[in-house]
């Protein structure tokens, strides 16, 4: 099973590229945002849990998190690869992510890759997609201020680690979304022509 994860600031177009890459190679796209988001809207204890944080736009604490995937990923046993989106976004994550993979005989983390873009595209980014799916942690602009700065305090240096440079491609998110996907797509035939 192939792992791959995409990495960067909230807006940066990591769900947008999620779902065009899982639809093209019929990869699992896990977006814990939005499974955090259909508990809420199912108000299943997980997703009371969540909302308070998610609706002030702050990470939600790692126990809940983790406990949320370790239930999601007893689903993919079947699975060809997945694409995390949104996940994992501490360190402590990551090592939750490895144990799960372990646990599960999954394999291993193959790819991350990085988006970076600058902070002002994507305030502009994340208030425009507000307007069209009303998330109410895109439509306030304290909020997704909140996000980015969360995501600069506790998540952007997680992979920092010397272990991980080797699987680490960075990616301009500015440029459009065809060049990207073509992009990854083309890095990710490369693991299986190898
Ligand atoms: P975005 O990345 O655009 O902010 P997401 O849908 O990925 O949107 O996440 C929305 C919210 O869900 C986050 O602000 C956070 O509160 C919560 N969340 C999502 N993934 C995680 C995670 N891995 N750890 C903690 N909180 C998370």
């Amino acid at each position: 099973m192939i792992h791959i994860i995409l990495f960067g600031p909230p807006g940066c177009g990591k769900g947008t590229q999620a779902r065009i890459i899982a639809n093209k190679f019929g990869f699992i796209h896990l977006s814990t945002g939005m499974i955090f988001r259909n508990h809420i809207k199912n108000e299943t204890s997980l997703g009371m849990l969540a909302k308070h944080y998610i609706n002030q736009g702050i990470l939600v604490p790692d126990k809940i998190t983790t406990s949320m995937l370790n239930i999601e990923m007893k689903k993919y046993i079947q699975a060809k690869g997945i694409i995390y989106d949104g996940y994992p976004r501490t360190k402590n994550q990551i090592f939750s992510l490895e144990k799960i993979l372990n646990r599960f005989s999954f394999g291993r983390i193959n790819v991350i890759f990085s988006f970076h873009i600058k902070n002002n595209l994507l305030i502009n980014r994340l208030i425009k997609r507000g307007k069209i799916s009303k998330r109410n942690d895109d439509i306030n602009m304290k909020t997704v201020q909140k996000r980015i700065e969360e995501y600069d305090r506790k998540t952007a240096f997680i992979w920092n680690d010397y272990k991980w440079k080797k699987n680490i491609i960075k990616l301009n998110a500015s440029s459009s979304k065809e060049k990207i996907s073509f992009f990854i797509e083309k890095k990710i035939m490369n693991f299986y022509e190898r």
